[in-house]
């Protein structure tokens, strides 16, 4: 009697969306993979958690940090939460970008876009050439391309900029963002959350969005499926590098950590603890490139060396506080009678104007620093867009979160003047920069790097950053590995092809429909 097949050894570094989606994927199948996924974090999630907060006072006993929603189109990410039992709540959003003169919204006509009324006619018309030229216009930056059709500095800076920051959560990179992604986000039925283009105020719809469930308590339920389908989950433990790759296997060197109180362990810590080796047949890389890169060392061959070492971080750190007097000062949070306005051009906007005095609640707030309008700082009032804070608190009782973006712009950030006894807490983020070099040097390249001597990659930063696109990234790693694709997943047209367009794009694989299935 032939033995029975020995089940193929997977190592999956890092549990954030596309770890924990990678696992799940792979833990369908106990005959076929014995999986352990090492997490250097006390809790799985990676950037997606939750914190405790003072429920008396804010309404709610928890809420979500990093990420916080996304669109009706996580289409993948909702298929996870149906897995736990839980949903998305929608939301429709309202925005601020800028104060005083440079102030407007989504919600009502501002004496901003009032101004700027001929550009805007004009950005419709721009949109429309760049679809039909979508191939010309893809990778040119977008700093550029507006300033092909001679649009004002004003314009650029105060209306189109924060427009796309606020969605593609790009902060301070968004001029070197390809052309595409503005497109996009203006043109496209599907992925355009300003589509389509008011070409008298230029976005006069709320768009709609959905709120994720408290992320904590849903990772932890998806480590236990996990731990229950036989998947080793191994937190506060860190892969410190890869010491030896071939065609048959793959070693790490591992090191645990010490478990932090709130289960963050501090970058860089811990380096005391004794390291040992471990032996897998395949090893999936879920961290940042960055880290990637590092981890494996001079195990990586040259091409990984390359288009591992082209993304562009950026350092963040939010910084979650209740000081509605801060907020006051640099945000336009409540209905503005001195820069609304009720008519544009022969347009009778009083409607739009009547619900935004009445109902103005802004959900994202955007700064434009005074000395360079281009460095930004972004601020969600979660106690409007959080739908388990959102109990019509007074706004001295509403929690924010304002992200400062890139260390090496510090001297725009006024993060000092947040007052320290209404500071929540705060975070260090090291984020993708999806600049226009990331789709030229890094994104085409990454099939050459997948399943070379043993080793895959999956995250958001494969393409966008976005924890749909984690999720989507992690599924397609263990179907290159043999796993299968969810049979839901297959029944809806548009998760399918998206799937298949990134397996295509990033494994060079075209999914068939049924594969891999025991
Ligand atoms: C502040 C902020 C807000 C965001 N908001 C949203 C949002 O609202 N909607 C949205 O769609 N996206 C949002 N994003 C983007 C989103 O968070 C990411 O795209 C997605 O969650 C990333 O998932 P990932 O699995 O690729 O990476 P990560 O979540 O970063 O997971 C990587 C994991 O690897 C672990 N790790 C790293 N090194 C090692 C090692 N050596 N050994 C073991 N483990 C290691 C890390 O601890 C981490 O848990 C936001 C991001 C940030 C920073």
């Amino acid at each position: 009697m032939a033995p029975p097949p020995q089940k193929k050894r997977v190592v999956i570094v890092g549990a954030g969306a596309a770890g924990m989606s990678c696992a799940e994927q792979l833990s369908q199948h106990p005959d076929r993979f014995d999986v352990t996924l090492i997490e250097s974090q006390g809790y799985c999630g990676g950037q997606a958690f939750s914190i405790p907060i003072d429920e008396k006072k804010y309404g709610a006993s928890w809420m979500n940090q990093g990420v916080q929603g996304g669109s009706w189109i996580y289409h993948h990410t909702f298929h996870m939460f149906k897995e736990r039992g839980r949903q998305a709540e929608p939301v429709d959003l309202e925005v601020s970008f800028g104060k005083g003169d440079k102030f407007w919204t989504n919600c009502f006509p501002t004496k901003l876009v009032e101004k700027h009324q001929r550009e805007i006619k004009r950005f419709k018309w721009a949109m429309k050439i760049m679809r039909w030229f979508e191939v010309f216009f893809a990778l040119i930056p977008i700093k550029v391309s507006l300033k092909m059709f001679f649009f004002s500095e004003e314009f650029i800076n105060y209306m189109i900029y924060p427009s796309l920051a606020l969605f593609l959560g790009t902060g301070n990179a968004t001029p070197d963002l390809p052309s595409i992604m503005m497109e996009r986000l203006y043109t496209s039925p599907t992925y355009g959350m300003w589509y389509p283009v008011d070409d008298k105020s230029l976005s006069s719809r709320k768009p709609p969005m959905v709120v994720f469930p408290e992320k904590t308590k849903f990772y932890t339920d998806w480590q236990h499926a996990l731990e229950e389908r036989g998947v080793k989950v191994r937190l506060n433990t860190e892969v410190v590098s890869v010491s030896e790759r071939s065609s048959k296997r793959v070693k790490i060197m591992v090191r645990g950590r010490r478990p932090q109180p709130d289960g963050h362990n501090p970058n860089g810590a811990d380096q005391d603890l004794p390291e040992h080796e471990e032996e897998y047949d395949e090893l999936v890389i879920c961290t940042l490139a960055d880290t990637a890169k590092n981890m494996l060392g001079k195990k990586a061959r040259w091409i990984e060396k390359r288009v591992l070492g082209v993304p562009k971080w950026s350092d963040d750190v939010t910084v979650t506080h209740n000081d509605a007097e801060y907020m006051r000062k640099w945000y336009t949070v409540d209905f503005p009678p001195e820069t609304a306005v009720s008519k544009l051009g022969d347009r009778d906007e009083s409607e739009r104007y009547h619900d935004g005095k009445t109902a103005f609640n802004p959900m994202y707030l955007i700064k434009q620093n005074p000395g360079d309008p281009r460095k930004l700082e972004m601020c969600f009032d979660c106690s409007a867009f959080q739908y388990q804070l959102n109990q019509g608190k007074p706004f001295e009782d509403h929690v924010f979160q304002t992200i400062f973006l890139n260390t090496k712009h510090k001297k725009y950030w006024s993060k000092d003047e947040i007052k320290k006894d209404k500071i929540i807490r705060e975070d260090w983020w090291h984020q993708l920069c999806h600049g226009w070099t990331h789709y030229l040097g890094c994104v085409p390249w990454m099939w050459l790097l997948q399943g070379k001597k043993r080793v895959r990659y999956a995250a958001a930063w494969t393409l966008v950053n976005a924890h749909e696109l984690a999720v989507v990234s992690g599924m397609a790693a263990a179907y290159s590995l043999g796993a299968s694709y969810p049979e839901e997943l297959e029944n809806d047209d548009f998760a399918l092809l998206c799937f298949r367009l990134y397996l295509l794009l990033d494994h060079k694989t075209w999914y068939k429909k049924g594969s891999h299935r025991d």
